[in-house]
């Protein structure tokens, strides 16, 4: 990427909201290593009958390039419809995404989406799922293939390729899912509550595999979560975002080194985990007041 890159110069591929402001009229060129950058965006959803949900309220955020960053916050606040932002499937309604160093690239080709449930085609075998996104991207088979049985390998599935995702637990059809979201190689990782639908020994396996899979493939990664515990033995930010419309309300970073082990709690990370609850509880006190 080019590091001297500002949100109004070339190389920095938009997703804008129609009230924006346009490219330019953000903050200053930042940190050379942001790989997106979240500017002033709100998102209302309109029903036919003309109702509004205010789902999302001026959320600035930033993202380093290779950068683990957690979203938490409390269910209905809209984690999803921010993520469903950045993968540019909606646009906001105010506001601007912006993938730094990405000239022109889009956010399909740039992102690759891990959803709640696995969402597996339950007629493909687990190969043919892996691949699908290469059929959607019209891809050239051959390397597909060999990527996704290299993909398979990585996240120990070898030997399952043939099966059909009903042969298979939920925790690992959720790594069928994280294989298929790498497929295209994307640079950005989008993943939303991946593993709440695990239990709770599966869903702290999965995060030490996702941790070594961030780990070699360099992914800048966005992670949503309701779990506290998750966010923190995970990212390396965790942005706690408030009741709907969710608002960016607090902002901590983890300082604990790679690889951190599940079973190993460092005093700093307790202690954050303990200001996210109180930020959490803060936010929700408000409700009943
Ligand atoms: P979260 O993922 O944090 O649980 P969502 O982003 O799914 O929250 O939803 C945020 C809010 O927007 C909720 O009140 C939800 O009901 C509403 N919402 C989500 N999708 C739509 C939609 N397509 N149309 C209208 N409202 C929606
Ligand atoms: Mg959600």
């Amino acid at each position: 990427m080019s590091p001297q890159n500002s949100s109004a110069e070339a190389g920095v591929a938009h997703l804008a909201g129609d009230g924006s402001a346009g490219a330019g009229a953000g903050p200053a060129a930042g940190d050379a290593a942001d790989h997106v950058r979240i500017e002033g965006l709100s998102l209302r959803y309109r029903g036919r009958d003309g109702s509004q949900v205010h789902a999302l309220d001026h959320i600035d955020a930033r993202i380093k390039n290779r950068e683990f960053v957690a979203v938490l916050g409390p269910s209905g606040c809209g984690k999803s419809t921010l993520l469903r932002v950045l993968a540019g499937l909606i646009l906001p309604t105010v506001g601007t995404v912006s993938f730094v160093g990405e000239d022109g690239r889009s956010a399909s080709d740039l992102v690759g989406l891990v959803p709640q449930a696995a969402t597996l085609m339950p007629w493909l075998r687990v190969i043919d799922n892996v691949m699908l996104p290469a059929k959607i991207l019209k891809l050239p088979r051959q390397p597909a293939r060999d990527k996704a049985m290299e993909l398979l390998d990585m996240i120990g599935l070898k030997g399952f390729e043939r099966r059909y995702p009903r042969e298979l637990s939920g925790g690992m059809q959720q790594r069928v899912a994280i294989a298929r979201a790498l497929l295209h190689d994307p640079k950005i990782l989008l993943m939303d509550e991946p593993f709440a639908a695990l239990d709770a020994l599966t869903r702290e396996r999965l995060s030490v595999e996702l941790q070594s899979v961030w780990l070699s493939t360099g992914k800048t990664v966005f992670f949503v979560t309701h779990s506290i515990s998750e966010a923190v033995f995970l990212a390396d930010r965790v942005l706690v975002m408030s009741r709907r419309p969710g608002r960016i309300i607090a902002e901590f970073t983890v300082p604990d080194a790679r690889p951190r082990g599940i079973d190993h709690v460092s005093p700093e990370s307790e202690e954050i985990a303990a200001s996210i609850r109180t930020v959490l509880e803060r936010d929700a006190s408000q409700e009943w007041k």
